[in-house]
């Protein structure tokens, strides 16, 4: 399977990819997404936001005090790209199949 990017970071280029291209809810894997952990807040928004469950916070804090959001269920992701959206640090890109 050839992955693709669909959009830089940010919420504006990510909300680009929603509609009825790759929605929450596909059957199978066709996403993945990088969060960049030095950027990351800890704010949670992209955890409470992804329908799979794919993202988690660290349990312990990073040198900054924050704990760090990461992808820990990869095969579920389906590219939908709703945590991108949610994420006021833009530090998270996705990339879904086409
Ligand atoms: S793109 Fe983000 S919100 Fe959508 S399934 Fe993947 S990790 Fe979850
Ligand atoms: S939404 Fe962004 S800043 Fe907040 S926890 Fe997720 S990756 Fe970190």
């Amino acid at each position: 399977m050839t992955l693709k990017t669909k959009g830089a970071r940010g919420p504006a280029k990510a909300a680009r990819l929603l509609p009825g291209q790759n929605p929450a809810g596909a059957p199978s894997p066709k996403g993945r997404i990088s969060i960049r952990r030095d950027i990351c807040k800890g704010c949670k928004y992209c955890v409470l936001a992804c329908p799979k469950g794919v993202i988690e916070l660290d349990a312990k804090p990073d040198a900054a005090g924050f704990l760090a959001a990461r992808a820990v269920r990869m095969e579920k992701c389906t590219g939908c790209a709703l945590c991108a959206r949610m994420c006021p640090e833009v530090a998270i890109e996705v990339w879904a199949a086409r």
